[in-house]
């Protein structure tokens, strides 16, 4: 996303935004079968996430999310069933989903009702899920749960909802509020291929992540519209939406299919602007080799008041696109950003979200860097404002590789500017080549900083990077810029 809002619900998902929360009535029958037997255990409340301890849940890893979802525009009642498929990496006795302020209908595990129980974690709630008889460990099983709500209900911790003036909603769930929208492993880490079947009644239009299979409609004039997604997502990536919208059809130069969601009677407006899209793409594929997915495009929404890069569908404000005050289509920079995302964020996903300077360093150093060839602005000059004042930065907020929270300058430009200093180090062309093996090695996969260090001094030969890259990431003040000796801290 772009740097404005996501600040907002790192701060909100502390323990003032728990303590105030509504209370959210436990349904369902309590969790009392324990095991017998090998010795199974109940799985994680969390994986340890270093910014998010409670996201996503240990014991088990998602192989593919199937999600059926009817929801009724203006009055935001929805009902839905997630068919989850799943191994188990331990014995396990019960395990958790993250979710956040549905009502739990009924469970299942391997087609058997399963004991289910609610708790509040720490920004959301754990749903505990109890199979009649343990998982062992590699075992593959199937969880699906029926449940409801109203999108507009009140919720523990922030909402992944996004409300338009349409009636509509469409999901932005970053970093953590999957789980608003359906129970779920929330955490980067499990990435999972998926399958949606969203409803929507006349004059409303669907949009999820991935390919749009086929329509079908239905006897009281609503259409369900089925999609699938072939390559692994991570649930913070999801795009479902329901809205008064126009799909608009294009291809990227090389052939891509791109389909784009504008609000409907305002194609002529959106048509041209979503169009550049097949020039970023091809300017982006230059430097990275093929875009990761079998679609993209973008969602634009008045819902929604920044930019997201939801897997294969960003999802934008209509905000966004207004000339600047020198005429210049500067929209343009956020929509390279959230295209690069596309491969730095969604198919090479960072492990855990004290990773993320690796999301969105390069989705603000190729928007810069597209900004300059255009000649809106010299990237350079950011980079050395950048450095001015990332000192202080760094003893607020962490440095871009340790950051206390997300959303802050450490992780956009200052992950930029350690991304500028490798390139300096070591020369752009040998930069490039650094960045383009790394998505294509990653590709699909989860990442962690040490990876990036390492594969650094894998492709460049050079063991010194690894000190280079530890100073810039985690180092309490700026290095010296490769270059730039001049470059200093503001006073
Ligand atoms: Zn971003």
């Amino acid at each position: 996303m772009t740097a404005s809002t996501s600040r907002r619900s790192a701060l909100r998902l502390g323990g003032a935004a728990v303590a105030a929360a509504v209370a959210v009535p436990v349904l369902g029958s309590p969790a009392s079968a324990r095991s017998h037997g090998s010795d199974p255990a109940p799985g994680s409340d969390g994986v340890g996430d270093p910014l998010f301890p409670t996201l996503g849940n240990g014991g088990y890893q998602v192989v593919h999310y199937d999600l059926t979802f009817d929801f009724t525009p203006v009055i935001y009642d929805f009902t839905a069933v997630v068919k989850i498929n799943a191994k188990a990496t331990q014995d396990l006795s019960a395990f958790n989903l993250d979710t956040d302020g549905h009502a739990i209908d009924a469970v299942t595990v391997g087609g058997r009702t399963a004991d289910w129980a609610l708790s509040a974690g720490k920004s959301g709630q754990e749903l505990t899920v109890t199979p009649g008889r343990p998982l062992h460990r590699g075992q593959a099983f199937t969880v699906e749960i029926r449940y409801h709500g109203n999108g507009k209900a009140p919720r523990l911790g922030l909402t992944g909802w996004k409300f338009g003036t349409d009636g509509g909603f469409a999901s932005a769930a970053q970093s953590s509020r999957a789980d608003t929208i359906l129970p779920c492993n929330d955490t980067p880490s499990d990435k999972a291929t998926w399958t949606f079947h969203i409803s929507a009644p006349q004059g409303f239009v669907a949009t999820a992540n991935g390919e749009l299979l086929h329509r079908s409609p239905r006897a009281d004039g609503s259409t369900v519209w089925h999609f699938a997604l072939r390559e692994r997502m991570a649930t913070e990536l999801i795009g479902i939406a329901v809205v008064k919208g126009t799909y608009l059809y294009g291809t990227s130069h090389r052939g891509l299919p791109l389909r784009h969601i504008v609000p409907q009677g305002q194609e002529d407006k959106y048509g041209p602007i979503v169009a550049r899209t097949a020039d970023h793409l091809a300017w982006l594929e230059a430097k990275f080799g093929r875009y990761p997915f079998s679609v993209y495009g973008l969602h634009i929404y008045d819902g929604y008041t920044d930019a997201l890069e939801n897997q294969t569908l960003s999802l934008f404000s209509t905000n966004w696109f207004k000339l600047n005050a020198n005429g210049r289509p500067g929209y343009e920079t956020t929509m390279v950003h959230e295209l690069t995302h596309q491969w730095f964020g969604d198919s090479v996903t960072p492990d855990n979200w004290q990773q993320a300077w690796l999301n969105e360093g390069p989705a603000v150093y190729y928007a810069g860097l597209h900004g300059e060839e255009r000649g809106w602005s010299v990237f350079a000059d950011k980079m050395k404002a950048t450095y001015e004042k990332l000192d202080a930065i760094r003893a607020a907020d962490g440095p871009p590789g340790l950051p206390k929270a997300l959303g802050g300058t450490n992780i956009y430009d200052g992950g930029a500017l350690v991304l500028y200093a490798l390139s300096r180090q070591i020369g752009q062309r040998t930069f490039d080549k650094v960045m383009r093996e790394w998505v294509k090695r990653f590709k699909d996969s989860t990442y962690t900083s040490e990876e990036f260090i390492a594969h650094t001094v894998e492709v460049t030969g050079d063991p010194s990077l690894d000190a280079f890259l530890r100073d810039w990431l985690f180092g309490a003040l700026n290095p010296p810029m490769p270059g730039h000796p001049d470059w200093k801290a503001a006073a």
